[in-house]
């Protein structure tokens, strides 16, 4: 398994210094699974070219194997010879100082975009060039990929799933190497390791900056992370909250503060939160989700009502989900009650069964911090995969903003909403996804109203046909 990254940044032999490894010698280094080389097939001042070679031990492989498989599988297989997690790991343990983006003797070329060309001698790639170009392209990098026939003396068996890669960018050498070890085991959808919690964090922290707007970030997720859900589903979350620009407990905490100094003059909160009950308690649910449901404000309200057999919480802050258990008491609630109530960490950007199936859905004071391309992602989650008979939701209404006196002319309530809608916006985008998904809508104010601009709050209440 070969692996060579070489850059035209003049003098070009600075290399060296970023990969901590001197181009003048060759270098070998012990690993779990083998051994890996650093060597400089070129170094000039023009062009330099360091080489990592990875040499997998199979038997060293086998001996960790369970005896599952095929007797010779162990023995017999792709891995020593291709580009994998093994090759991450290796990344991790020979260029650990170049992965962070730190350089003792080059502080400053590490933090500089330089041009940079990685090639893999053979990366395997399920999903075809194809993926490998939708995973590299939105990075910025140009993708030169040659497949290898499964047998180049037997042409008619066709192509096989192995590529030589070239992969071209300018940009910091910690990114390449970021970028490589993220999207190499993605593209191999395999790994040689049990994948655990740690693994989201090392996702998290190779993925920063990038990973969260990457159009693939999903598949990306749930391949890294072997296809085991809730740690995709956790990552994802979080992903989902990092891209939000900003941190989603820090804009739930001051919705606190602002918003609600603001509505508790007319004691906004308490009509909402009764009039989205009512509502519920009026479908006659019994199973009930509120989705963004913050501080467990509305999780309260319904705890108290016997009718709702079983609540469900979900938010993507995990801060403010500790401090709806806190005020929930959860930990202290006597055993019946705590059976029917549960919250649970996850993103309204991705369809996910927990959600699903349930009689009822409160949506209260969200979707307006989704912004446009997400708050699509979530009329299909919401209304498409969980679908739920009944939904009940909550935005402010903009026209009645002017009657505020502390909030200026033109402001939002609140800094992270993406938009505040008038009463005939909402309608019109909730009769569009009612229409669109088979369900009828009825609107109803909330909070004292004003003749011409109506209620502070509007609600709109889903039913499913
Ligand atoms: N429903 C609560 C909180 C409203 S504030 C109440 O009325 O008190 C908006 C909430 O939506 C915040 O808690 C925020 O963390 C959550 N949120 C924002 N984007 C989300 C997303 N993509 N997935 C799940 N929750 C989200």
């Amino acid at each position: 398994m070969l692996l060579t990254i070489s850059t035209t940044h003049e003098p070009a032999t600075d290399l060296g210094y970023l990969l901590y490894k001197n181009p003048a010698r060759a270098q070998s280094f012990d690993l779990s699974f083998g051994r890996a080389h650093v060597v400089y097939p070129e170094a000039t001042a023009a062009r330099c070219t360091a080489a990592l070679l990875l040499d997998v031990d199979p038997v060293a492989l086998a001996r960790g194997e369970k005896g599952a498989g095929a007797p010779l599988e162990p023995y017999v297989n792709d891995r020593p010879y291709v580009a994998s997690s093994f090759l991450s790991v290796a990344i991790a343990q020979v260029f650990g100082s170049a992965l962070s983006g730190r350089s003792k003797e080059r502080p400053e070329l590490a933090e500089t975009p330089i041009p940079l060309e990685a090639r893999i001698s053979v990366l395997p790639c399920r999903g075809g060039e194809e993926l490998l170009r939708r995973l590299f392209e939105p990075l910025g990098y140009e993708v030169v990929a040659e497949r290898h026939a499964l047998d180049p003396a037997f042409p008619e068996w066709g192509e096989s799933r192995y590529f030589t890669v070239s992969l071209s960018r300018t940009t910091r050498l910690s990114e390449l190497l970021r970028h490589l070890y993220v999207l190499v085991p993605v593209l191999d959808d395999a790994k040689h390791y049990y994948v655990g919690e740690d693994e989201v964090e090392k996702l998290l922290r190779q993925g920063e900056d990038w990973l969260a707007r990457h159009p693939e970030r999903e598949l990306v997720a749930r391949r890294y992370l072997r296809h085991r859900t809730s740690l995709t589903r956790s990552a994802l979350a979080r992903l989902t909250a990092e891209e939000e620009g900003t941190d989603p407990d820090a804009a739930a905490e001051a919705r606190d503060a602002e918003e609600q100094q603001a509505e508790e003059r007319i004691g906004l909160n308490e009509q909402r939160l009764g009039a989205v009950a009512a509502a519920l308690r009026a479908s006659g649910a019994k199973r009930v989700v509120d989705l963004g449901c913050g501080e467990g404000r509305l999780l309260r309200v319904l705890l108290q009502d016997r009718e709702f057999q079983e609540i469900l919480g979900m938010d993507v802050s995990v801060r403010s989900l500790e401090i709806a258990r806190g005020r929930l008491r959860l930990e202290t609630l006597p055993p019946k009650q705590k059976e029917r109530i549960r919250l649970i960490h996850g993103s309204l950007m991705y369809r996910d069964p927990r959600v699903a199936g349930y009689d009822a859905a409160a949506v209260v004071e969200v979707i307006e911090h989704l912004d446009a391309p997400r708050l699509r992602a979530f009329e299909r989650v919401l209304f498409e995969f969980a679908r739920p008979a009944t939904v009940v939701m909550t935005t402010p209404n903009r026209e009645y903003n002017e009657t505020w006196e502390s909030l200026p002319a033109g402001a939002f309530r609140h800094k992270d909403h993406r938009f505040e809608w008038t009463r005939a916006e909402f309608r019109q985008w909730a009769e569009a996804v009612a229409e669109r998904f088979g369900y009828s809508v009825r609107f109803l104010p909330v909070g004292p109203e004003d003749p011409e601009r109506g209620a502070p709050t509007q609600m709109g209440v889903f039913s499913r046909e």
